[in-house]
């Protein structure tokens, strides 16, 4: 069996890791002429590690990462007042992994250059996809043309592959909140992840994601006043940082220049995530608010099951529908949960507890075996 894979980030890659394990193949296409990951770091919880586990990678994220215990809510002087726990599902390995998204994309790209039958093709996407029933033909950009059996759509939010396919899907909806992300070089005192919480000030997350290196969030509502442009956002956002107390002032002192600054969004797919032999993962099928920090650990539990299934099913059209049978509930719990939070978060509730109690409730059915 042969899969083409549009998109090579992080659902992309770990899908044709997972379908080399099963013994499947797979072209994955990615439109970039080189890897370079969006972002800066990014929180890998209890479930992906555990999914990462079977794909024998859980080792070399925690080797290149930063292990956490809890993420620890701060009152705005930097005292702890609250910790949210969970446990690991690996025993020996932490229940959170904390890593750079080039260090992850480095570990992904490894093993795909390991993995028997996975190719990556860079600067190429597709341009057409004609369902032959028993299989795909697709059009690349580069011209030629490839008869597979399956097509995976992995090019994310602004999918081009569920354009072709669910041209009538529901576009992705702003989260009235705007994220600014940044990195420093690590002080030994940020030695865990401290999440501050100001109200309508915004909140900010300092999570260690290497020994030498941390990578600073700050939330705040969006309130569609103008972005400030690219060579005056580090004194913006010193600015907004500048009520905060505790560890906050060491770390905006030494952050670095290069402030990246955007709008959330959030997608959620009806299912089945399939149209004859196109299916879609990751960001494609579900975008998620990185509220409790879980779209790369979706996107690589997609790989791990469609893996399965296509190993185990009768048939591929078996394998399509059991695949977002599986996989529907649980995306839509960490979705519309992340969404709850940023409701929560620019229009406060009286409990303010209300966010942590819905927060370890979550985390916790998503500990639940996939
Ligand atoms: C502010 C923020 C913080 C986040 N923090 C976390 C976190 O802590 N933990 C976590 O698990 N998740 C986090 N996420 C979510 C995470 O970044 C995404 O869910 C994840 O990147 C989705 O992976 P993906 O491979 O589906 O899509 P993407 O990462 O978007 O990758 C899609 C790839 O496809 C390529 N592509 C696009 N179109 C085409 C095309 N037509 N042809 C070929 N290639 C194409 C792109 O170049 C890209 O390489 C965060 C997201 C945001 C916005």
């Amino acid at each position: 069996m042969r899969v083409l894979v549009v998109g090579g980030g992080p659902a992309g890659v770990t899908a044709a890791i997972a379908l080399g394990r099963a013994g499947i193949d797979a072209l994955v296409l990615e439109r970039e002429e080189t890897d370079r990951p969006v972002g800066i770091g990014l929180a890998l919880q209890n479930s992906p590690l555990r999914a990462l586990d079977t794909l024998g990678l859980l080792a070399p994220v925690v080797e290149r990462g930063f292990p956490l215990d809890a993420v620890h809510i701060c009152a705005p002087d930097g005292t702890v007042v609250h910790r949210v726990f969970t446990e690991p599902l690996v025993p020996g390995t932490p229940p959170v992994v904390a890593l750079s998204r080039v260090a992850l994309a480095g570990i992904l790209g490894e093993a795909l250059a390991a993995t028997p039958g996975a190719e990556i093709r860079f600067g190429t996407s597709v341009t057409a996809l004609r369902d032959l029933g028993d299989g795909v033909e697709a059009d690349l950009t580069d011209g030629s043309t490839e008869r597979v059996d399956l097509v995976v759509g992995a090019d994310g939010l602004h999918s081009s592959v569920r354009g072709l396919v669910l041209p009538d899907a529901p576009p992705p909806t702003r989260a009235g909140q705007l994220i600014w992300r940044v990195s420093a070089p690590r002080p030994p005192e940020v030695d865990r992840y401290l999440l501050t919480d100001l109200g309508p000030r915004g909140r900010v997350g300092i999570v260690p994601i290497a020994d030498d290196e941390l990578y600073l969030w700050f939330l705040q509502p969006d309130d569609g006043g103008p972005r400030p442009p690219e060579g005056q956002r580090l004194a913006a956002l010193r600015e907004r940082l500048a009520p905060f107390g505790g560890l906050v002032p060491l770390v905006a002192e030494r952050l670095r220049p290069d402030v990246d600054h955007r709008g959330l969004a959030a997608m959620l797919l009806p299912p089945p995530w399939h149209r004859g032999r196109v299916v879609l993962i990751g960001d494609a099928a579900h975008t998620t608010t990185p509220h409790i920090a879980y779209g790369v650990g979706m996107a690589i539990e997609d790989s791990v099951v469609l893996a399965e299934e296509l190993g185990n099913a009768a048939s591929v059209e078996a394998a399509l529908a059991a695949f977002s049978a599986r996989r529907f509930e649980r995306c839509r719990l960490v979705v519309e949960t992340s969404l709850q939070l940023s409701r929560w978060e620019v229009d406060p509730p009286a409990d303010p507890t209300l966010h942590h109690q819905l927060t370890g409730r979550a985390l916790a059915a998503l500990s639940e075996p996939l």
